[in-house]
């Protein structure tokens, strides 16, 4: 097909593959249609009877498209999704079948839930997991598979996936929001979700070389290799021409994306060498979690198609940036309001000066937790690095925002405000122009013009998490509002005493200065903020008194759903680890170590050749290379020697926690030990001597 073909066949190729409202609205009786809607809208319960005439609806529609499978689609706590398929079809009478799916298996299924991370929610004998269908996220088509989107969770009830807590958040903010608005007269707005565009960066190297590396293909980063002599320093990769494969690549992407109705919008390259970023156009939360996770499945799958390999990990090569996916967030309302939107009058900017301090005081008060759902193993690798976010959780707001906060909080006249807005008495909350912010890509969390973005999530991270933490603290902050505001006797005087105390309790989280600086340590450091460098500092964040009550009183997680949760992401820190140390010990015995003996082998021998020849020949270079690599030889078997040691010792630790200590303390150091040892040797060694691609195969051969 050509460019032109393509084009005019994207409204017919969008959302083609989705049973989203337009199928709803055509294929449903009009009673049964209503009631899907009440139950999306309002989470109303859908009586059997409809479950099974929608039921079959989906069915013929998917058969229709080609499909003979369905599958409950979920979010379990590996990060990334499953399904288990059941074909459609049923016997009928001897030799005859039909296909068929009713509503029960529509609403519920019973996966075998056994190897699912549980974190000691599910004895193993107690193997049995549920799902539900989530209603609020649109069934698709995938593989010939209906895929139906649904919540996992266990005999008891207790939630083992990311989604059940994600709309748990969602419903609790909305009430939350819901209050502040009455207070301010919007009874018309009956919901508000929150919105996200998940920015999401990747790496596209060609599959052949990684194929011939093992920490590529058995951990989705480099474990080895020496920089290239070429990095990013010349800048000239970020918003660069496109070349064809990868454009070959992007188009295909595209058109898969857009079936399934995800909003693919921009795509360009990012500043690292073979890096690139997809941003899509944001929806509510709980699609933009599905979207993002099919965006991470189907990237991977198309790359493949053109002989390329889509690295979704935060940091494959060391000394090039890492890959972040950003997440802007928002607040808005069945009405159609952005309730981040400054406004231009002052009556709105005092509303949502409001929000913005709910949000500044929420991210204060809640760093913890905010850095603690960014922790992964990857991800370490990543903050604090090249053009990453630091573990410091700060906040930015540009320069004229933060003139008038000040202003508020000194109760002067804010440089934007006109006189006669001043004297507008509870309103005297100034006026500030749109687009009043400028841009600091170093800040982890910041004001965009209508939106937040939150930067630190690495790359390969499920959206789900973060979402709920912001979700909850922002609803947290809300609720607090509310609560005081709902008491008050004059509601704009308390409004205006309520934005200035917050400003004045919460501005030590506002920084607009260069947060790779390593003044802002210090800085930090003053002001109190945390600084939690790595995953083992970060996780126990979630078991924190002051966060147990957060959550358990709002109702996201129970007091074992933390906890679960909590050992679970510490056995997975610990075991990426354990893998990654001993795929360095493969690789290291059995590849580099063989290779620097055979090159030495070849560089003695040279040596001997020549002086069998002319002794007056010069050998230096041989003689000395060979002296550097008998030294590296040495070096690199020592540091075998002593990671082997610490993996073996990793693996007495019983206690979770200590484990992950041990792994982040020693294992590391010692896998760092060995890889300075061997980059060292890849230097002095012939190329095609290294027994497998370089950085610069790796970063430029697109
Ligand atoms: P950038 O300069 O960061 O690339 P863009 O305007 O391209 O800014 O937006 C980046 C992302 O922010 C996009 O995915 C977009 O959909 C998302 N976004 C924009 N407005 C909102 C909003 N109100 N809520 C959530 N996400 C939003
Ligand atoms: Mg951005």
């Amino acid at each position: 097909m050509n460019e032109q073909e393509v084009c005019s066949r994207i409204p017919e190729l969008f959302g083609s593959m989705v049973f989203g409202d337009p199928v709803m609205r055509q294929r449903l009786p009009k009673e049964t249609y209503r009631a899907l809607r009440k139950t999306i809208e309002l989470g109303k319960r859908l009586d059997p009877n409809a479950a099974n005439v929608i039921a079959n609806a989906m069915k013929d529609w998917a058969v229709e498209k080609g499909a003979t499978h369905f599958t409950h689609w979920f979010q379990p706590m590996t990060g990334i999704t499953a399904e288990k398929h059941d074909s459609f079809i049923s016997p009928d009478g001897d030799n005859s079948v039909i296909m068929e799916f009713s509503g029960r298996e529509l609403v519920k299924g019973e996966p075998d839930a056994s190897s699912f991370p549980s974190g000691g929610l599910r004895a193993t004998f107690e193997a049995r997991g549920y799902t539900a269908w989530d209603p609020s996220s649109y069934a698709f088509i995938k593989n010939h598979t209906l895929c139906i989107p649904t919540v996992f969770y266990s005999y008891s009830g207790q939630a083992l996936d990311k989604k059940t807590p994600l709309l748990r958040s969602m419903e609790l903010i909305n009430k939350q929001a819901l209050r502040i608005l009455r207070l301010f007269g919007h009874d018309d707005v009956t919901r508000v979700v929150t919105t996200v565009g998940p920015e999401q960066e990747y790496f596209l190297v060609d599959e052949a070389l990684v194929r011939q590396r093992q920490d590529l293909t058995l951990c989705g980063r480099t474990l080895f290799g020496a920089g290239a002599p070429k990095g990013q320093e010349l800048e000239d990769h970020y918003f660069g021409a496109i070349k064809p494969r990868v454009a070959a690549f992007m188009r295909e992407l595209d058109e898969e994306l857009w079936k399934l109705g995800i909003f693919a919008k921009t795509e360009h390259k990012e500043v690292a060498p073979a890096q690139y970023e997809l941003a899509p156009v944001f929806t509510n939360t709980n699609l933009a979690t599905d979207h993002n996770q099919l965006t991470m499945e189907i990237m991977k799958k198309v790359a493949s198609r053109h002989g390329l390999c889509c690295l979704l990990h935060e940091k494959p090569f060391e000394g090039v940036n890492g890959s972040g996916k950003h997440n802007n967030w928002s607040l808005c309302t069945n009405t159609g309001v952005n309730l981040l939107e400054p406004g231009d009058s002052p009556r709105q900017n005092a509303q949502f000066l409001l929000f913005l301090t709910a949000v500044i005081k929420a991210v204060d008060e809640y760093q913890d937790l905010l850095r603690a759902c960014v922790a992964s193993a990857g991800n370490d690798h990543r903050l604090g690095a090249h053009e990453a976010p630091p573990a410091i959780v700060s906040m930015f707001l540009g320069d004229e925002l933060t003139a008038v906060l000040e202003s508020i909080e000194n109760g002067c006249e804010c440089p934007q405000a006109s006189k006669e807005e001043m004297k507008l008495g509870v309103h005297i909350l100034p006026r500030f122009p749109k687009d009043a912010t400028d841009r600091n890509r170093t800040s982890p969390f910041a004001f965009t013009g209508n939106k937040f973005e939150f930067r630190m999530l690495g790359s390969n991270l499920s959206i789900a998490g973060p979402n709920v933490f912001l979700n909850t603290i922002v609803a947290q902050e809300l609720c607090e509002f509310a609560d005081s505001l709902e008491a008050a006797e004059d509601f704009g005087s308390a409004l205006e005493e309520l934005i200035r105390k917050t400003i004045r309790q919460h501005k030590r989280i506002l920084y607009n200065g260069n947060n790779y600086a390593p003044e802002w340590v210090q800085e930090a450091n003053r002001r109190g903020l945390q600084n939690l460098a790595t995953t083992v500092d970060a996780l126990p964040a979630l078991l924190e008194p002051k966060n147990i009550e957060l959550f358990t009183r709002h109702k996201i997680f129970t007091v074992s759903e933390l906890k679960s949760r909590y050992e679970i992401l510490m056995e997975v820190y610990s075991k990426r680890i354990n893998i990654e140390a001993l795929t360095m010990l493969t690789m290291a015995q059995n590849q580099i170590l063989p290779a620097v003996t055979d090159y030495s082998h070849k560089l003695a021998s040279a040596a001997l050749d020549k002086k069998s020849l002319n002794s007056q020949l010069d050998c230096t270079y041989e003689t000395d290379t060979l002296q550097k690599l008998c030294d590296s030889l040495a070096r690199i078997h020592q540091a075998c020697n002593a990671l082997e040691k610490s993996v073996a010792a990793a693996q007495d630790i019983a206690d979770a926690s200590r484990q992950a200590r041990y792994y982040q303390q020693q294992v590391l150091r010692d896998m760092d030990v060995l890889r300075r040892a061997a980059d060292y040797a890849e230097t002095l060694t012939a190329q095609q001597a290294w027994p497998f691609p370089t950085y610069s195969q790796l970063l430029f051969s697109i």
